[in-house]
């Protein structure tokens, strides 16, 4: 089976969708990798490297196969031959043009965000593990641009006060921040909507900020909070975001924009010299000040809203990707042929386009 990993050709990426130790595991399911020469550049991962895994560098022609990581433009769909499987981040609500031109097209795409998200799925959940390494790398952003340092230190002159970072929005991303600054020797906090992350909070060394309201209704989903509630939440976590050096946010709403989950005037009131590290840039953030890809000084405080921030991890990024890529290839090869068995929930789920449609609901609103 004709595998082709195309290099990379929206702007800012460095991650490829195949690095060379994933190889030779393809392999062994029966698929004939090809690469576009220098696709791993970006990544710092030579053609060599990929030709001394037995990958051969090619043009693409006959791929059944194409794994990549950011959507295709609508020329590079007209690149694939129609029938084709293609793999790849999509986020069919901000690309309709290219949806529809897989569509058109004919091509199999398997959107890699559409991945349900249950246990047998782990991994190729590739959401998940791009948001580990983000929330990682947060707590870095969050350690190099405060003008403080993050543990406590003795000096001759006396000891410094560690630093107090709240993370808001504790789910993957956010857990690992927390045990990063924990690393770093700061002093963590997590909140998260969802009650039943305290204990994850607590399980790498953090406090749960307890807002003192329970948000859990009938059947275990998120209820409707009175005024007096939502009051009483708010004054919560004004004082925990205006004790902090940094916070670190990374709540978001799958395929909605981004809840603003600080208020400008909670950031008015904040300590001068700290920062938000506000990883739901790609949503529009997660404050009112945030302006997605920039850093901006807002009052007393200073908000930082990376893009793409995996892509700056891209060696370790793109193996986990790869890995992610593997695990689901690997539930449609069977004896060294493909075999797609819609009963499957993960393939049912996961599949964007199909056969001329549109196999998603909410792509086919996005595109109609
Ligand atoms: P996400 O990136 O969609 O959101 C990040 C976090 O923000 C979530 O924890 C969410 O509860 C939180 N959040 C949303 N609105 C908020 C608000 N207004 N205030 C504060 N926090 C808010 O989520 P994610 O990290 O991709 O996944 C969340 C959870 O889903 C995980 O922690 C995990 O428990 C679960 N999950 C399960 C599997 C699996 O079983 N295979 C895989 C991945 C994730």
């Amino acid at each position: 089976i004709p595998l082709y990993i195309p290099r990379e050709t929206r702007e800012h990426e460095k991650r490829v969708a195949l690095v060379p130790s994933v190889a030779a595991k393809l392999q062994k399911l029966g698929l004939d990798i090809s690469l576009e020469s220098g696709a791993g550049n970006a990544a710092r991962i030579p053609d060599t490297a990929y030709t001394d895994a037995g990958v051969t560098l090619g043009t693409g022609e006959g791929a059944k196969l194409i794994f990549r990581v950011q959507p295709p433009s609508v020329e590079d769909v007209a690149q694939m031959a129609e029938g084709s499987i293609l793999f790849s981040f999509i986020y069919a609500q901000r690309e309709p043009a290219v949806v529809k031109a897989l569509q058109e097209r004919k091509i199999t795409c398997f959107a890699m965000e559409l991945v349900p998200r249950i246990t047998r799925a782990q991994a190729m959940d590739a959401l998940s593990s791009q948001a580990a390494l983000a929330g990682y790398y947060a707590a870095l952003l969050a350690a190099t641009n405060l003008n403080r340092i993050l543990p406590m230190m003795t000096t001759a002159v006396g000891s410094l006060r560690p630093a107090k970072v709240l993370v808001m929005g504790a789910g993957v991303a956010g857990l690992q921040a927390l045990a990063t600054a924990k690393r770093l020797g700061a002093m963590i906090e997590g909140y998260d909507v969802r009650p039943e992350v305290k204990e994850q909070v607590q399980s790498v060394g953090g406090k749960f900020v307890d807002t003192g309201v329970n948000a859990v209704g009938e059947g275990g989903y998120a209820r409707e909070l009175t005024d007096e509630e939502k009051q009483q939440v708010e004054a919560v976590l004004t004082r925990h975001i205006q004790q902090a050096d940094a916070v670190i946010t990374t709540a978001s709403i799958p395929g909605k924009p981004s809840p603003k989950i600080i208020t400008e005037s909670q950031i008015m009131g904040m300590k001068s010299g700290a920062i938000i590290i506000d990883l739901a840039a790609e949503g529009g953030g997660n404050t009112p000040l945030t302006k997605p890809g920039e850093t901006v000084e807002a009052g007393p405080a200073t908000i930082v809203a990376p893009l793409n921030i995996t892509s700056n991890l891209a060696e370790h990024a793109s193996e986990l990707y790869s890995r992610n890529l593997l695990a689901l290839v690997s539930l449609m090869v069977e004896e060294g042929e493909l075999k797609l068995d819609w009963e499957d929930e993960v393939l049912a789920k996961s599949v964007l386009t199909h056969e001329g449609e549109i196999r998603n609901e909410a792509a086919r609103a996005a595109v109609a």
